[in-house]
């Protein structure tokens, strides 16, 4: 599903935007995403100001996000990523600007940052678990704080049987639903957080920095995880990232966001062939297309 979107969506955008070879585009000066796929996300002329109209975080940023994709979000340090997360995870308002989000699920899309029935799962750098409680009882926490009916609803089917499942989904074992934070290791409270988040079987997963503490013998498993995680439940997956090579490897479509006021300054498309991890990370066409990114952050 996430290759046919892609399809779709590179389609499209090819019409809207400079094209210099089959994997690589720079937006126009507007920064102007267009697909005509349908959407998760459709971000229009988005502002972000904290208190200074005239020092914008995020300037005019517009971005639709299609369906199943697997989207990656690069950039300096304090461009704006994790607020540009946190606006479509319906955390931040906007200044100025548009959100729409849609789950597919109702004939209208939500207009600004409601989205009450989007179900998306956020996963920070740190696990932030709660040490006193068991893997299980951390897993649950969502649905006690479950919003209205549906998360109520979602608490009382929350089977036991339901919740190891998902801990085995994400590589822990039934016999870790037990321990406490303090008896699993960093990667395994890696793989607790990243069930917590689907907890509430979201149709989006947004995840911020989510493996940057994490040694790269690990990283690289929680990413193999994450992109089965992605395919196996169809997901729509928003990804932030200090690292390339991640990006690269995960990701449909990775976009470059500067600091304000350039905005989003590429938009990339990652060709993605039926290879395994271990042929995928060391694929000719990874490095090519670590070079477009790097040339997209760093024009000479
Ligand atoms: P990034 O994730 O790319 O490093 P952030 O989105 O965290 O960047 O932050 C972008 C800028 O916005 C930074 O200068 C940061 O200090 C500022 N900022 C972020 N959140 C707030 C907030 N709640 N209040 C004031 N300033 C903020
Ligand atoms: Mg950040």
């Amino acid at each position: 599903m996430a290759a046919a979107c892609q399809e779709v969506a590179t389609g499209c955008m090819v019409t809207k935007m400079q094209r210099l070879n089959s994997q690589y585009r720079v937006l126009p000066p507007e920064g102007v995403l267009m697909t005509e796929n349908p959407a998760i996300y459709a971000l229009r002329e988005a502002v972000v100001h904290f208190g200074d109209p005239q020092r914008p975080v995020l300037q005019r940023i517009s971005l639709e996000i299609p369906r199943g994709q697997f989207l990656t979000v690069v950039g300096p340090s304090g461009c704006g990523k994790s607020t540009l997360l946190r606006v479509l995870a319906g955390l931040q308002s906007l200044s100025g600007g548009q959100l729409e989000r849609s789950s597919g699920e109702s004939a209208m899309p939500t207009r600004g940052a409601s989205g009450a029935e989007l179900r998306a799962g956020f996963v920070f750098q740190q696990p932030a678990l709660l040490p006193w409680r068991t893997a299980m009882q951390n897993l649950r926490l969502p649905l006690e704080l479950g919003s209205g009916a549906a998360g109520e609803g979602q608490a009382a089917e929350a089977g036991e049987e339901r919740l190891l499942g998902l801990l085995e989904q994400v590589g822990l074992s039934r016999a870790d639903a037990g321990k406490r934070p303090g008896q699993l290791s960093g990667g395994m409270q890696m793989r607790l957080s990243l069930a917590r988040a689907l907890v509430r079987d979201p149709q989006v997963l947004l995840l911020d920095e989510p493996f940057a503490v994490v040694d790269d013998f690990l990283r690289m498993k929680l990413q193999d995880s994450l992109r089965a995680l992605h395919d196996a439940r169809g997901l729509t997956t928003i990804l932030v990232t200090h690292n390339l090579q991640e990006a690269a490897y995960l990701s449909d479509r990775v976009v470059v966001l500067q600091p304000s006021p350039r905005g989003l300054s590429a938009d990339l498309s990652v060709r993605r062939s039926r290879l395994s991890p271990a042929e995928r990370r060391r694929a000719p066409e990874q490095f090519e297309f670590l070079q477009q990114l790097s040339a997209a952050l760093f024009p000479s």
